[in-house]
C-alpha cells in the first residue's frame, strides 16, 4: 500500500542565488493551509535544488541564501497540521553549488568537459568520487531532524561515462581493466544525423561490448549509491519511503516512480509509464507524475491535466504527483495553477477510488526490455524500442487487455493469467527469459516474436540478416545463443487463405512489402519487400507448435511500421497472425483510439476504465521532446463521445456506469456488446458475468 493518498503535488522549487525578491514573501503555513483546501495528500518538499541549495539548517551543505529560517521545517510541521503528508526531495548529481566548489567532484568526459556538454545549466557530479558522501552527511541531517515519509532522490542514475580519476579507478576494480579510452573525435566532425557528435557524448563510439559493460557498470554505481542510502535510513530508525528517479534499477526503492511527458505532446505515456514500472514493481507501488505548466510556462488545460492523472490511475497507478516551478517570491503555486490543480483532484477522486479497490486483468502481455535500450543497439521510441513502442500503441489503441512484463527481471509468475505474449523485438534477451517465455508455450500460451532476430542459425533458414539499425553485422557477446528456444517442428505459414492482406484498402505499398503471395517453392514461401516470383529464401511468418501453445515468429516488423506509418494494416497484420496461432482478446471497447481503457476483474464482476483524451495521441512523434509540427492539437476539452461499446466473448448479464449515463447490453452470435450511450472526460462501466 502507498503511505498515502493519490493526490500529491510537487513544489519544484530550483531557485538560484538571483534576485532580491527571491522568497521574499514565502509562507509556509499558508502553502499547506492552499494545499490542503484543494484535496491534496501528500506534498513534496524541496530539501535541496539543482542548485546545490539546502532549504533547511544545514551544517553539512550551503543554505539557500535568501533563506533566513528553516523552511524544510516549517513546511513539514504544516503540512502534519493540515493532515498532508510530507515527502522530501533531494537533487543527487545535479549539484551547481558543489560543482562550482569542487574540481575534484565534477563528472567530465574523455576530454575533460563536462557532461552532456560544456552549456547546460546544472552540471553533473560523480557518484564515485567524495560528493557521495557529502550526499550521505545530509541526508542523516534530514533523517536525524525532520518528520518525513517519503525519500525522494532526483538526478540518480549513470548512463554516460564519467572519466574522472575515481571513476577510472571503479572501473578497475570492478572489471579488472583499464576504462576503454573513447576520445571525442575532432571538432566539427558530425554524426550521420548531422549532429555534432560531441553532443552526443563518447558513448556512441563504443563497441557493442563497451556499452554492455558501460550499463553493467552504471547499474553497479546506481545500486550500491542507493544501497548507502537505504542503510541510512535503516540506521535512523524511522519509517522513511526510499524512491529514485530515474530509469533501472530498482532494486532498494520502496516506491516506484516515473515522470510522464512534461511537454504534453505524448499522451499515452501516463498509462505507458505506469505498465512499465508495474513491470519492475513487482507489488511496490507506483507513482506516475507528470507537470500542469508546458515548456515556457503556457499552462496545459485542466482536461489535459485531468486525462493524465486519470489515465495513469485507471492503469493501476497508485498516485499521481503534478508538479511546476512556483512564484519565486513565494515559492508557491498561484491562485491559477491551484484552481487547475484542484479541478484535476476533484475529478479524479472516484476513479482513484474505485480503481485502487479492483484488481487489474489482462490476457495477454507485451514484453519489453530495458538492457535493450540503454545498449544502443535498437532504434528507440517512446522509451521502447521501436517495434515495441509500435506494439504498444497497436495494444493501446486497440484496447486489448494487456499488462506489460519486462525481460530484465521476468519471472514465470509474471506471465500468468495470461493466454498470449508479444515479443516485439526478441533479440538479445536473457537465457533465463528465453526459457520462461518456452515454458509458458509449452504450457498453452501463443507467442507472436516479429522483427529481426537471433533464430536463423537454429532453424538453418535465413530470417533475416541480423544487422542493427546503422547496418552493421551484430555480433555481440550478449546475444544470445537461438538454440536456446528449441522451437520444435516448424511450419512455414503464409497464404491468403489466412491473410488476405490484399485486400486491405490503400496500402500498395504494403502489399509491396508483405506480398505473401507466392509461390511455394520447397518448404520457403517468399515474401518481403521482393517482386513476384523472386526466390529470396525468406519466408514471411513461421510458426511453430511448443507443447500445448504455439509460437509465430513474422520477419517483417509489423508494429514499427504501424508506430512510423501510421498505417492500420500493419497492425491488422498481427492481429491476424495472433489470431492464427490460437489468441483473440475476450474483451475489447471497440474503435475510440483516443480513449485509454483498462479493465478489472473481482470474481464475477468486470469494469472497463475509459478516459477519453482531449488531444489526437502520436506516440513515438517527438514524445519529450515537444510535438513535432502538426502532429496534434490541443483543445481545452475533450469532445464526448458517443456509443463507446465493448465487444466481449464473456456472457455479460447487466452492466451499468458510475456517471449515471445509460449503458445497453445486447447479445450477438457469440458476443455480448455492452454501449455506454456517451463518455465525457472519465468513467467506470461494471459488467456482470454470467456463472
Ligand atoms: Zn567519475
Amino acid at each position: 500500500m502507498a503511505e498515502a493518498g493519490p493526490k500529491r503535488v510537487l513544489i519544484d522549487n530550483h531557485l538560484g542565488p538571483y534576485g532580491p525578491h527571491t522568497l521574499a514573501q514565502v509562507d509556509p503555513a499558508a502553502q499547506m493551509a492552499a494545499l490542503a483546501e484543494i484535496g491534496t495528500d501528500s506534498v513534496l518538499l524541496q530539501a535541496k535544488c539543482h542548485w546545490g541549495h539546502a532549504y533547511y539548517a544545514t551544517a553539512v551543505g550551503k543554505r539557500h541564501p535568501a533563506l533566513d529560517f528553516d523552511l524544510i521545517a516549517a513546511q513539514t510541521e504544516a503540512a502534519r497540521g493540515q493532515g498532508i503528508v510530507p515527502a522530501l526531495y533531494y537533487s543527487v548529481r545535479w549539484d551547481e553549488h558543489a560543482y562550482r566548489e569542487h574540481a575534484d567532484w565534477r563528472s567530465h568526459d574523455a576530454d575533460g568537459d563536462p557532461q552532456p556538454g560544456p552549456h547546460t545549466r546544472w552540471r553533473w557530479l560523480c557518484l564515485n568520487s567524495p560528493y557521495r558522501d557529502y550526499t550521505y552527511a545530509m541526508l542523516d541531517e534530514l533523517l536525524a531532524n525532520y518528520d518525513f515519509s517519503r525519500l525522494f532522490l532526483d538526478i540518480v542514475h549513470y548512463r554516460m561515462l564519467c572519466y574522472c580519476e575515481h571513476c577510472r579507478a571503479a572501473w578497475q576494480e570492478y572489471f579488472g581493466e583499464p576504462l576503454p579510452e573513447a576520445p571525442a573525435p575532432p571538432a566539427g566532425t558530425r554524426s550521420r544525423t548531422g549532429r555534432r557528435w560531441a553532443a552526443r557524448g563518447p558513448r556512441r563510439r563504443f563497441t557493442v561490448e563497451q556499452r554492455a559493460r558501460l550499463f553493467e557498470f552504471g547499474n553497479h554505481v546506481v545500486d550500491t549509491y542507493l544501497a548507502g542510502v537505504k542503510e541510512r535510513i535503516q540506521a535512523s530508525g524511522k519509517g522513511v519511503s526510499l524512491v529514485h528517479n530515474a530509469f533501472w534499477p530498482y532494486t532498494h526503492d520502496d516506491i516506484l516512480f516515473g515522470e510522464s511527458d512534461a511537454t504534453g505532446a505524448n499522451f499515452f505515456q501516463p498509462a505507458q509509464q505506469t505498465y512499465r514500472l508495474q513491470a519492475l514493481a513487482k507489488g511496490r507501488p507506483v507513482v506516475i507524475a507528470f507537470c500542469w505548466d508546458r515548456v515556457m510556462y503556457a499552462g496545459v488545460s485542466e482536461s489535459q491535466l485531468t486525462f493524465q492523472a486519470a489515465s495513469a490511475l485507471a492503469a493501476g497507478a497508485d498516485a499521481t504527483l503534478i508538479w511546476g516551478a512556483p512564484d519565486t517570491r513565494t515559492g508557491f503555486f498561484g491562485a491559477p495553477v491551484l484552481n487547475k490543480v484542484a479541478t484535476t483532484f476533484e475529478k479524479i477522486g472516484p476513479l482513484a477510488e474505485e480503481r485502487a479497490k479492483a484488481t487489474a486483468y489482462a490476457d495477454v502481455g507485451l514484453l519489453f526490455s530495458e538492457r535493450q535500450i540503454a545498449l544502443g543497439n535498437v532504434p528507440v521510441e517512446a522509451g521502447f524500442s521501436r517495434d515495441t513502442a509500435g506494439a504498444y500503441k497497436y495494444l493501446a489503441e486497440q484496447h486489448f487487455p494487456f499488462r506489460l512484463v519486462c525481460d530484465d527481471v521476468l519471472e514465470p509468475e509474471d506471465l500468468s493469467g495470461l493466454r498470449a505474449l508479444i515479443i516485439a523485438h526478441p533479440g538479445d534477451l536473457r537465457p533465463e527469459s528465453i526459457g520462461i517465455v518456452r515454458e509458458f508455450a509449452e504450457q498453452g500460451g501463443r507467442v507472436l516474436l516479429t522483427g529481426a532476430n537471433n533464430l536463423q542459425r537454429d532453424l538453418g533458414i535465413i530470417l533475416a540478416d541480423r544487422k542493427d539499425h546503422r547496418g552493421r553485422r551484430q555480433d555481440g557477446w550478449f546475444v544470445h545463443a537461438p538454440e536456446a528456444w528449441q522451437i520444435p517442428d516448424w511450419e512455414l505459414a503464409c497464404s491468403l487463405g489466412h491473410w488476405p492482406l490484399r485486400n486491405f484498402p490503400g496500402f500498395g505499398e504494403l502489399a509491396y512489402s508483405l506480398k505473401p503471395i507466392v509461390e511455394p517453392h520447397g518448404e520457403v514461401w517468399d515474401s518481403h519487400g521482393t517482386r513476384w516470383g523472386t526466390e529470396t529464401g525468406m519466408p514471411a511468418v513461421v510458426y511453430g507448435r511448443m507443447g500445448a501453445g504455439q509460437i509465430a515468429y513474422c520477419n517483417h516488423e509489423p508494429f514499427a511500421e504501424y508506430l512510423v506509418r501510421g498505417a492500420r494494416a500493419f497492425g491488422r497484420l498481427a492481429l491476424r497472425i495472433l489470431m492464427f496461432i490460437g489468441y483473440a482478446a475476450n474483451l475489447r471497447v471497440q474503435g475510440a483510439p483516443n480513449v485509454e481503457a483498462a479493465y478489472t476483474k473481482d470474481g464475477n464482476v468486470l469494469k472497463v476504465f475509459l478516459v477519453n483524451c482531449p488531444v489526437t495521441r502520436p506516440l513515438g512523434q517527438g514524445s519529450g521532446r515537444g510535438p513535432r509540427a502538426g502532429a496534434w492539437v490541443d483543445v481545452p476539452e475533450a469532445v464526448p463521445l458517443a456509443d463507446v461499446t465493448i465487444k466481449s466473448a464473456l456472457t455479460i448479464e447487466s452492466a451499468s456506469a458510475a456517471s449515471g449515463e445509460a449503458v445497453h447490453v445486447r447479445r450477438q452470435g457469440k458476443h455480448t456488446f455492452v454501449t455506454l450511450s456517451r463518455l465525457s472526460e472519465t468513467d467506470v462501466v461494471s459488467m456482470e458475468i454470467a456463472e
